[in-house]
């Protein structure tokens, strides 16, 4: 067995993501101990019966009481009240880290309540599937996956480092960026096809019931996929496009104009602009296959 990264670890929120970090630190040993909370006696039951953590709560606070490490893998409006929370247990020295798809608002909602002495590291696994819940969690989540650090300037480095560690160890590639540009990549990688995906499958719903069954039946010419990246958890998708605002505001701005264009070529009958859009936006998947992130270890991420 190798020697634990952390004495003891708290996870705040134990879901997909915060459950598939526990089996990874479970199988390897890399957590002296793991505390787990969350609201629900649903969740702690589940966590307690999949042995992921060697304690359970729903007071944060004490939680995260003697903790080496801890961190957030809940919707991302909810940090300020735990950080809030969380503040006076925490030992000097600790740190602080999470997973949440949005950076900016994390760092300014954590960092003004985190004493003296304890360090915040705040992160974003590019890995994940549209299921929620410690059930839906797996190990291999992270394998071969993207995980974003994104250090507010002055961030303790050998926090830093641990953090990385712990990421590298669950099989995942360690890049740094500004929370800012974060935000704005995501905004088009991430939220905006999950905003499309949303829409389309709105828009069906909306359709009369005769198109309606028809769209369902023969789902399998594309509409399937967008289906599944709609049916991702709303709260956390709520809070993902209210945090990220601007970014998605100025992206959606962006495709808007786009998509008149696109309009205006089928109206007009202009198929080279279609057909050379269409070659351009093929050499890009081919970009991501060469890049090895074409074959997720479940369906999608965020
Ligand atoms: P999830 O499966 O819904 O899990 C959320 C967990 O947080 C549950 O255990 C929930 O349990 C708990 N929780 C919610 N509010 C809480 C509160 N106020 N205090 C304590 N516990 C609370 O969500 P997830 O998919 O793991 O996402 C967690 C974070 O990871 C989000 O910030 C998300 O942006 C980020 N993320 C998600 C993905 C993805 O694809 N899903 C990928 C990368 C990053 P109770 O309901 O029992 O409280």
């Amino acid at each position: 067995m190798t020697q634990p990264l952390f004495d003891r670890v708290t996870l705040i929120g134990i879901g997909l993501i915060g459950s598939s970090i526990a089996r990874v630190m479970r199988r390897d040993g890399l957590a002296g101990s793991i505390v787990a909370c969350a609201r629900s006696d649903a969740t702690l039951n589940a966590v307690q019966r999949l042995n992921l953590a060697d304690k359970v709560t729903k007071d944060a606070a004490e939680a995260a009481r003697d903790a080496d490490l801890v961190m957030i893998c809940t919707p991302v409006s909810t940090y300020g009240v735990i950080a809030e929370t969380i503040a006076h247990a925490l030992k000097p020295g600790a740190i602080v880290t999470d997973v949440g798809s949005v950076k900016e608002s994390a760092v300014a909602a954590v960092m003004p309540h985190l004493p003296d002495g304890v360090h915040f590291v705040p992160g974003h696994p590019i890995a994940g599937t549209e299921n929620s819940g410690p059930e839906a969690g797996f190990d291999t989540l992270f394998e071969d996956r993207w995980f974003l650090i994104t250090p507010p300037p002055g961030t303790d480095q050998a926090a830093i480092d641990k953090v990385s560690e712990l990421w590298s160890r669950a099989g995942s590639q360690i890049d740094y960026l500004e929370p800012a540009h974060h935000d704005q990549v995501l905004a088009i990688t991430s939220h905006l096809p999950h905003l499309i995906a949303y829409t389309i499958v709105g828009t069906a719903t909306d359709l009369e019931d005769h198109i309606k069954s028809e769209v369902i039946k023969y789902s399998a010419s594309g509409f399937r996929d967008f289906t599944r990246i709609a049916a991702s958890d709303p709260v956390m998708w709520r809070d993902i496009f209210i945090e990220n605002r601007d970014a998605v505001l100025e992206m959606l701005g962006r495709l808007s104009e786009d998509l008149a264009g696109l309009q205006r070529a089928i109206r007009v009958g202009d198929g080279n602009t279609l057909e050379e859009l269409f070659r351009r936006t093929r050499e890009i998947r081919r970009g991501v296959v060469e890049a090895g992130q074409h074959i997720p270890p479940a369906p999608e991420e965020d």
